[in-house]
């Protein structure tokens, strides 16, 4: 049974009022809480929102959380971008406030199964994944948390039936009280975030949190093949592992061609390795977790197999663009870290044509020089960190400057031959030339689609 938590007559300050603050408050005055909410933007920054804020009868306190009673509350819900640590929030704890993170609040509505997923990375593509299989297999699916729609969206459309998958991030489980997923994944850990959390002990006892308060009926799902994963095995879950290079005694793991999964001693043939869809070892991984957590979460092994080879992946996520002229065009702008441009560049034996750069988050580009040497044809530098990147990797492979995506995009189609794959996986933020990742993706998706139409004129 879930603790569950009476909002009527409470009064519920509401910290963040980004979407999934917005979300919260009008929750929480749905439920007859009464509700204040606060941010640092003026009214004129909310828009639309601070006017159905006060049509629910929520009181703004805008222009800082200065104004703003903290200790005056029966709760305090955080917005996933405000940190856990302000001096006002400990004040309001030492009083015996709680302050939880809106998937708290989400996880004592919420009606149904619940299937969380955490990580360092892959985690958008197995939450999209383990809910594309659970469609598959007839399941009543909800998907949210991180990805998109804030948990507490989803309330009013759970049912007992339910599975909502959730992706969910350190931040968000800094401020768990009593949250437990029935299915709790964690898909790697590596270093991440630490400008928050301070150090990567830190930052891995956040994501561990995921496992916390999970009984001996519930599940945790844990990567076999990362040592900083396997040392931090919670206690108190039934573990199932996944794992590329090895049996596991119970999990998800790779026989010959096959994903098996093994339970209770006995071992069932779940799908092909070579159908997942998805391009990369860092994907099979992915797969692997996703065809446990599903399997657990109640899918029949015929609909994982089927989702698993019909899963067409998730924009900006090494998505294939167009073939034009025998050369493939592959977006993956999601990789804004060395790590993920690495796992990008491994995914293709080769020949590459690789677009770098952007604004630099003080990387060492030197770490992508072995894989552009044995797998690139020619880099092409756009944004800030050009110049940098060039400094780091001389040598490394042909490199040109285009300054702007319209000329690297231009620039890889007259290089690129027949068999080519010209791959945008930045290694860099967007935020020199563009106003996000997704915006990168969509203006070189565009670009790929113009040069696609002339050629077929
Ligand atoms: P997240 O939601 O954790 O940021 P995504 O699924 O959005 O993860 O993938 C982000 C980037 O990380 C992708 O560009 C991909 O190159 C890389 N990636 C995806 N899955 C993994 C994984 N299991 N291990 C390492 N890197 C991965």
């Amino acid at each position: 049974m879930r603790p569950g938590f009476d909002l009527s007559g409470k009064r519920v300050l509401v910290v963040g009022l980004a979407r999934t603050g917005v979300v919260a408050s009008l929750f929480s005055a749905g439920y007859g809480a009464i509700v204040t909410a606060t941010d640092e933007k003026s009214e004129a920054e909310l828009g639309e929102a601070a006017a159905r804020l006060r049509a629910a009868n929520v009181k703004l306190t805008l222009d800082g959380h200065a104004g703003a009673n903290f200790l005056d509350q029966d709760l305090i819900v955080l917005s996933p971008g405000v940190p856990a640590k302000l001096p006002a929030l400990d004040a309001a704890r030492a009083r015996g406030i709680p302050v939880w993170s809106e998937i708290e609040l989400a996880f004592r509505f919420l009606r149904g199964k619940l299937v969380a997923i955490t990580g360092s990375n892959g985690k958008t593509t197995t939450t999209s994944l383990v809910a594309h299989i659970l469609k598959m297999a007839n399941i009543h699916t909800l998907v949210g948390g991180n990805i998109g729609t804030p948990l507490l969206a989803l309330v009013e459309s759970s049912l007992d039936t339910t599975v909502t998958v959730a992706e969910i991030s350190s931040f968000q489980l800094e401020t768990i009280e009593a949250f437990r997923p029935d299915i709790g994944v964690l898909l790697n850990l590596t270093p991440d975030h630490l400008d928050r959390h301070g150090s990567f002990d830190e930052y891995a006892k956040a994501k561990l949190r995921m496992f916390e308060n999970q009984i001996e009926r519930d599940a945790a799902i844990l990567n076999a093949d990362d040592p900083e994963v396997t040392r931090r095995m919670p206690a108190k879950p039934h573990v199932f592992w996944f794992s590329r290079q090895k049996r596991v005694a119970e999990g998800a793991f790779l026989r010959d061609n096959q994903i098996i999964f093994r339970h209770d001693g006995s071992e069932v043939p779940i799908a092909q390795c070579d159908q997942i869809s998805l391009r990369g070892a860092h994907n099979v991984e992915n797969a692997l977790a996703a065809c446990a957590a599903a399997y657990l979460a109640g899918a029949d092994p015929a609909a994982i197999a089927s989702g698993v080879k019909t899963f067409k992946g998730v924009e900006h996520r090494l998505e294939f663009v167009a073939e034009i002229g025998g050369v493939q065009f592959y977006n993956d702008s999601k990789a804004t870290n060395v790590d993920a441009t690495r796992k990008a560049l491994e995914s293709f034996p080769g020949p590459l044509l690789v677009i770098l750069g952007g604004k630099d988050k003080g990387s060492d580009y030197a770490g992508l020089r072995d894989l552009l040497q044995e797998r690139a044809r020619e880099v092409i530098l756009i944004g800030a960190a050009a110049e940098k990147i060039a400094g780091q990797l001389a040598g490394a492979a042909r490199i040109e400057s285009a300054g702007t995506m319209e000329r690297a995009v231009e620039l890889a189609r007259e290089r690129a031959q027949p068999g080519d794959v010209v791959l945008l996986a930045p290694a860099c933020a967007s935020f020199d030339q563009f106003e996000n990742y997704e915006h990168r993706g969509r203006v070189f998706k565009e670009l790929v689609a113009k040069l696609e139409a002339q050629s077929a004129a």
